[in-house]
């Protein structure tokens, strides 16, 4: 048994598991969630089995989101919303529960009662240029 025979998203790729599949192209497609945030709550997947981002290349990656914006408008505007967040959940820590990349595409609207929790904090002291150096010296 591999990664790819028990993963639920390759398995929806492969027609075993039935989905509500609003896209699909050679590399990708797109489900419903099936416990949506809010409804219109949309998975974009790649069809290729890999857990992180790390684990695709560049071209994979722009294969993946080519259709990205097209789909944003059309749950936008499919559901009456005004926006939407994309969050991508990589790694466990992060909140991943299912490991095979997906973005998530979630229509927002004014006082939809969502609530991510974030708690934004400004940087202690020297702590801005710290993070700095240590993310673009890998660039
Ligand atoms: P994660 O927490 O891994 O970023 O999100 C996984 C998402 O997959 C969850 O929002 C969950 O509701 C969704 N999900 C899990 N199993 C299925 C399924 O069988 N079908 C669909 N359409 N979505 C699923
Ligand atoms: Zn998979």
């Amino acid at each position: 048994m591999t990664e790819k025979t028990n993963c639920i998203f390759c398995r929806i790729a492969r027609g075993e598991i039935t989905s509500s599949k609003l896209y699909e192209d050679e590399t990708s497609f797109a489900i419903l969630d099936t416990n949506p945030i809010r409804p219109g709550h949309t998975l974009l997947i790649p069809k290729k089995h890999a857990a992180s981002l790390a684990d695709i290349s560049a071209d994979e990656q722009a294969n993946w989101l080519k259709p990205l914006k097209k789909l944003c408008a059309a749950i936008v505007e499919g559901t009456g919303s005004e926006g939407f967040n994309l969050i991508l959940n990589d790694g466990r820590c992060a909140g991943q529960v299912v490991p095979h990349l997906h973005l998530h595409i979630i229509p927002r609207q004014t006082n939809d009662q969502v609530d991510f929790n974030w708690a934004p904090q400004p940087y202690p002291p020297d702590q801005l240029k710290k993070t700095f150096q240590q993310i673009s010296s890998r660039l």
